[in-house]
């Protein structure tokens, strides 16, 4: 999914018992979205048939009317160059703090295909270098 503003986890008016106020998320896999997997199976396409390993077919019904998925939660705390753009530089470390980071994929700026958890785990051990080497 490509990074959209407009997709995101905001408070609601409402509270819970406790008196917080309940999050709520929106989260929208747009024409561009589809139309990137679109491309990519179609690139996958044309390399199997020029390898002549395979064929693709593409199902527009499950590709359009009906994308799945909801486990790899990401973007809530954005890695990037600028506090206007992101939460979090390049270093996992919240913009304006010194002694603040975030390991997770909730730094991810975007989420791809593949299964998140061996990039969290990588990002994770670079911070705990990163941090160990700071005097
Ligand atoms: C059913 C399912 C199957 C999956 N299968 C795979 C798979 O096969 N391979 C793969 O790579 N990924 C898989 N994932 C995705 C993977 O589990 C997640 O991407 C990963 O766990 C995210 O890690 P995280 O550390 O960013 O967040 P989390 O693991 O969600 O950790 C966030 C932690 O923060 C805590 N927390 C939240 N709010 C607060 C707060 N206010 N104060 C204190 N603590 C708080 C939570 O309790 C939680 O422990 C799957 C996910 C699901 C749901």
């Amino acid at each position: 999914m490509s990074p959209a503003a407009s997709n995101r986890v905001f408070l609601t008016e409402e509270r819970n018992r406790s008196g917080l106020y309940r999050p709520s998320v929106k989260c929208v896999v747009d024409a561009e979205d589809r139309l990137s997997v679109d491309r990519t199976l179609r690139r996958l396409g044309h390399s199997l048939i020029e390898t002549g390993k395979g064929r693709v077919r593409i199902d527009n019904g499950r590709l359009y009317r009906s994308v799945t998925g909801g486990g790899h939660l990401m973007g809530t705390t954005r890695m990037g160059a600028t506090p206007s753009g992101s939460v979090v530089d390049r270093d996992c470390r919240v913009h304006g703090y010194t002694n603040l980071f975030v390991a997770g994929s909730s730094v991810f700026p975007s989420g791809g295909y593949a299964n998140p958890t061996l990039t969290i785990v990588a990002l994770a051990l670079r911070l705990a270098d990163a941090i160990a080497s700071e005097p």
